[in-house]
């Protein structure tokens, strides 16, 4: 049966990692894989988690299975964290939101429920995007497009090439954005521009799909949901997904949401029955252990404040390796003008580095970085920055 089955081919990044991992050289560095790491390299595990496990270790919550949409009072800090507790989509009652294995497991599930009630709907996403959400939804059975997001150029965001492609989206169809710290280009709209965005998006008909897995990565917990608060106007429909992999450093939990906002409350009901149905059919309902422990975290004051403090230190960590890179590279003369790099937001940044010379720190330098020249920033430390500094400027020199 398994005779005429044919290896897959590897997945860029994991394969990346797994060459890296292969590598005898000391001074390797990384900065493919997408994780957090603190200034020795390693992916702390977060002081308020710890704290929370060991409460959650004292308390007996039970290990019979969770209802289909998980925890409600994990679900419930999920809306407050991305709107803010008065805001209308959570007061309305109007967005029905279910626990995820992760934020992979909230796309999906979106995926999931699209090709089963709106069928023929077509996906569009930023050109470039995480090259998972092409996975994702393929395997669900919805088809893709994509739309100017990323002036190479200027390394901006087309914002007039990326409306003028939204206005000519059929009505029907959904959009999926990245919420914030867009992954790889580093690239987020203004407020201003997330309004034109949104603009757009309802005048057309089309259903935004938020993608949010590193809110408090970028400028701060509540500046980063500024995109999906713009988007969150009165009456509008959209879906959000959520992941709490990175910020709260839970990668191996899976701990994720996917929220769909209806018109009203009674509408959203009914979206619920199908987004359980979906999930039933997938996974039947989600893992506890992490979703307790954000649970444990944003109900209690003193921990989710030492959140906030853990968060703003591998934040401000990413933005500095920001400026130093770019300081550093202006130190050692490299040509190019790479200060767009301090304006990108969230762990990546298109480098701007070619795929040659991407191959050539690999195999000249024992550097570690995607084909198309994202960076993960937080794999920058004040130790491996010169020499990494010195062979980009062996490669592009
Ligand atoms: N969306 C984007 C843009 C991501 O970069 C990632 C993770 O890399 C995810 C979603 C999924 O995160 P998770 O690990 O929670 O599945």
């Amino acid at each position: 049966m398994f005779e005429s089955i044919q290896p897959a081919p590897a997945d860029p990044i994991l394969g990346l990692t797994e060459a890296f991992k292969a590598d005898p050289n000391p001074q390797k560095i990384n900065l493919g894989v997408g994780v957090y790491q603190d200034s020795t390299g390693k992916t702390p595990a977060l002081s308020c988690v710890r704290k929370a496990g060991e409460l959650l270790a004292r308390s007996d919550a039970g290990s019979s299975y969770l209802p289909i949409p998980g925890l409600a009072e994990y679900t419930s800090a999920v809306q407050q964290l991305a709107f803010g507790s008065a805001h209308e989509v959570v007061t309305s009652g109007r967005a029905f939101s279910a626990q995820t294995p992760g934020g992979t497991g909230a796309l999906r599930v979106v995926g999931d429920f699209l090709a089963a009630n709106m069928p023929g709907t077509t996906l569009w996403v930023t050109d470039p995007t995480w090259a998972n959400h092409a996975n994702i939804f393929s395997a669900a059975g919805v088809s893709l497009a994509k739309f100017p997001y990323f002036d190479k150029a200027n390394n901006s965001l087309a914002l007039a090439d990326m409306l003028d492609a939204l206005q000519k989206i059929p009505a029907g169809d959904a959009v999926l954005l990245h919420g914030c710290c867009h992954n790889p280009t580093g690239v987020d709209p203004t407020q201003e521009q997330w309004e034109k965005i949104a603009d757009v998006l309802y005048a057309q008909q089309l259903l935004p799909v938020l993608d949010f897995a590193y809110q408090g990565f970028g400028d701060g917990i509540d500046e980063d949901a500024v995109g999906l608060r713009t988007v969150a106007r009165q009456g509008e429909e959209f879906i959000l997904c959520s992941s709490f992999s990175k910020n709260f450093g839970l990668y191996n939990q899976r701990v994720g949401a996917a929220t769909f906002v209806a018109t009203d409350a009674e509408r959203a009901n009914v979206v619920g029955s199908q987004v359980k149905r979906a999930i039933r059919a997938n996974y039947s309902n989600p893992p506890a252990h992490g979703a307790r422990l954000v649970a444990a975290v944003l109900g209690d004051d003193d921990l989710r404040s030492e959140w906030h403090t853990e968060l703003t230190a591998m934040r401000n960590r990413i933005n500095g390796m920001r400026s130093l890179l770019v300081d550093k590279l202006a130190e050692k003369s490299v040509p190019g003008d790479y200060s767009f790099i301090k304006a990108q937001r969230g762990m990546f940044s298109f480098s701007g580095l070619t795929k040659e010379q991407v191959l050539a720190l690999r195999e000249r330098h024992a550097i570690y970085i995607v084909d198309s020249g994202r960076i993960n920033v937080a794999g920058i430390t004040e130790s491996n920055v010169d020499r990494l500094t010195e062979a980009i400027a062996d490669v592009v020199g």
